[in-house]
């Protein structure tokens, strides 16, 4: 019986099939072409250089035997490869089956201009002969601006080893997650920049998944999905900002799992951020959140009052401006969540007192926060409250919220309490729980204590007084 290259290549799939997972098979075998069968010498076509490098690199001890089996110990490979080019019609060449990286052999490099003209790359720089990619990477946002604090050392540390040894750390991909302007964002350009600094010769991709998806999106009303995978499969280290924006997008994650698989076999570095934990990904393919956990995921949480207020300090000394440091401790007290909306307030505040030519004070600052700062507690924090109540006795938090019977303290305590019940939203239980772990009895002894005292003891009633002019606004 005659054998023809498709019996071949069938016989060849069957073995193959049975030693590979599906996915893979769909992914790398089902787009392959038998084409030609000469002597023991089978000709397979297939859609790009990379797709064949992907085979040399991953499967060629599978084919080998496949082949070797239907052709005998003289059966040879032969891959006729498609080549797209703006200029000419997509042509191909045959490269033997050798194990060998392509770039070891000087005769088939990648057309890469070819492809970046057809695939209108923005992040390819044009003109130049060896293609360069321009990091994208914002040099603001360093890691000598990024202040370390207890909500972001494991990160930190983490991205640091990465910049170090890209890929050579366990940490890859390196997933940071956290909130809304936690410093996803600022850390991995950090990372990307500490890398570009110890390691010039990688090259180094920053892109929001956003973008990503547009792009890829682009590519295939272009026809240019190829194109598309083999730019991302070039770079050293990949940046990839809120892959939350991939939930549900299946061919994005699709094209992102292929993209990433590359990378990762071939020891590059992958980095990406989430604002929520890779559990509550959903709409997340489990092949890519099981991938995501190959590595380090690693959270950014709220940044404690220490962290904030050198935040800001680190910010106004960068940008040569002085402000008071009460001022700066009133906005660290005031917005705890969120450093993007601190940064926004102080930025706010410098706006309004050079329009306004004010002085740039804590009641300024109020003022800002109350007409401007949207989704912060407008109320003055429970933190701020016992804050402004220590130093008016001239006391430490610690005394304050420790169990001390000492009269002093405990008016201190009972008129932090009070004005907590006064001014915020908060429940009885949760004033006293922050107020050095009291119950809600406690709390409501305290402000009936306040308004007694306040009734009968002339001091104390000043202490009141002076102390609401600290609060109310002006
Ligand atoms: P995310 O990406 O998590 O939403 P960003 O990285 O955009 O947050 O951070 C918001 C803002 O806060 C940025 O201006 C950033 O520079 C600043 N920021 C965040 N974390 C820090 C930090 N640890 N030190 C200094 N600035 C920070
Ligand atoms: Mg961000």
């Amino acid at each position: 019986m005659q054998l023809t290259p498709e019996k071949v290549w069938n016989e060849c799939l069957s073995f193959i099939k049975d030693n590979i997972n599906e996915q893979s098979y769909e992914t790398w075998f089902l787009p392959i072409k038998p084409i030609k069968l000469k002597k023991s010498i089978l000709t397979v076509e297939v859609p790009s250089k990379f797709f064949y490098e992907w085979l040399e690199e991953n499967y060629i001890d599978l084919i080998k035997t496949a082949i070797k089996k239907e052709l005998g110990s003289d059966g040879k490979l032969l891959y006729n490869i498609i080549l797209n080019s703006d200029q000419k019609a997509p042509y191909s060449v045959e490269i033997p089956s050798v194990n060998q990286k392509i770039k070891s052999n000087p005769n088939h490099s990648i057309p890469i201009q070819a492809l970046d003209r057809k695939f209108k790359n923005p992040f390819v720089i044009p003109g130049l002969k060896k293609v360069q990619i321009n990091s994208q990477l914002n040099i603001n946002y360093s890691f000598d601006n990024f202040i370390e604090g207890s909500c972001n050392r494991l990160a930190r540390s983490a991205g640091f080893a990465v910049a170090q040894t890209p890929a050579g750390t366990s940490f890859n991909p390196l997933l940071i997650y956290g909130g809304v302007g936690l410093g996803k964002t600022h850390l991995a350009h950090a990372i990307g920049i500490k890398i570009k600094e110890l390691h010039p010769e990688k090259t180094v991709l920053y892109v929001s998944a956003e973008k990503f998806t547009q792009q890829f999106i682009e590519s295939i009303r272009n026809n240019t999905r190829n194109d598309f995978s083999h730019f991302y499969q070039m770079v050293d280290v990949l940046i990839i900002d809120d892959v939350q924006f991939f939930s549900s997008k299946e061919k994005t994650q699709d094209i992102f799992f292929h993209i990433f698989n590359h990378l990762h076999q071939n020891n590059k570095q992958i980095i990406l951020t989430s604002d929520r934990a890779p559990v509550d990904l959903s709409g997340m393919e489990q092949r890519l959140l099981s991938r995501f956990k190959w590595g380090l995921s690693a959270d950014l949480q709220q940044p404690d009052l220490e962290t904030r207020i050198a935040i800001l300090k680190k910010k106004i000394y960068t940008d040569g401006i002085d402000i008071a440091h009460e001022v700066l401790e009133y906005l660290a007290y005031s917005i705890s969540t969120n450093i993007r909306e601190l940064e926004g307030a102080l930025i706010s505040l410098l706006a309004q007192a050079s329009l306004n030519k004010k002085e740039i004070s804590i009641a300024l600052a109020r003022e800002m926060i109350d007409r401007f700062v949207k989704n912060t507690t407008r109320e003055v924090s429970i933190d701020y409250i016992q804050k402004v109540v220590c130093d008016y006795f001239d006391l430490s938090i610690d005394t304050l919220k420790s169990k001390t019977r000492k009269r002093n303290i405990v008016q201190a305590r009972q008129l932090a309490m009070y004005f907590s019940k006064q001014l915020t939203k908060s429940s009885l239980a949760n004033i006293g729980a922050r107020c050095g772990g009291k119950d809600h009895a406690t709390v409501l002894h305290a402000c009936k204590t306040v308004n007694n005292l306040v009734d009968t003891d002339k001091d104390f009633r000043q202490y009141v007084q002076e102390l609401e002019k600290k609060f109310t606004l002006p």
